[in-house]
């Protein structure tokens, strides 16, 4: 056991070091996202997530996100606790069967106008779980889904650059509309 314990002590960390961030990219995408988040939404975007169900990959991930080199708060993204404060229902996993009534919960208490993300491609269409009886296969089978972020898992930066594309939509929508 001494042994096997000094081997260990020794090897050093297993993990190897973390990918480079391109941080240009980084803030270039979040000013966009910041800049976007205007009509119709204020200056902060308030986002639920809601696990239906993931491997903890996506998750894994989402974290990333909200961690020192990403640090999404800084652009006015912030991730909340309760459907009633969110702007953004952000779905992982392929929605378990046993998790569609909670789910459907969170979006009816969530107030409009709001937004249905789902991340990662077990939430798109049930990923390595599809065609299991246990899941539904997606979010989409349970409620109106305005963005799809594929991978398995998600990069933090095609996560950040989904999130933006879709207030930019939203951003020309609302413009549209206040034309008329
Ligand atoms: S998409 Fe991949 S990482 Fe995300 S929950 Fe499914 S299996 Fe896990």
């Amino acid at each position: 056991m001494w042994r096997l314990l000094a081997r260990t002590l020794l090897a050093g960390p297993v993990a190897g070091p973390p990918a480079p961030t391109d941080q240009e990219t980084v803030h270039s995408l979040g000013g966009r996202l910041n800049a976007a988040m205007q009509p119709g939404l204020g200056r902060s975007l308030a986002i639920l997530h809601v696990d239906g169900g993931s491997c903890g990959g996506c998750e894994i991930e989402l974290r990333a996100v909200r961690r020192a080199v990403y640090d999404l708060q800084r652009f006015g993204v912030s991730f909340v606790s309760t459907p009633r404060h969110a702007d953004v229902l952000l779905v992982t996993g392929p929605v378990t069967r046993n998790l569609v009534e909670a789910l459907e919960q969170a979006h009816a208490a969530t107030p409009d106008p709001k937004f249905v993300v789902a991340v990662g491609d077990c939430a798109v269409d049930g990923g390595v779980f599809k065609g299991s009886y246990a899941v539904t296969g997606g979010v989409g089978a349970t409620l109106p889904v305005d963005l799809l972020i594929g991978g398995c898992p998600p990069t933090p930066d095609r996560i950040l650059a989904g999130l933006r594309a879709l207030l930019e939509a939203n951003a020309r929508r609302e413009a549209t509309v206040s034309s008329r």
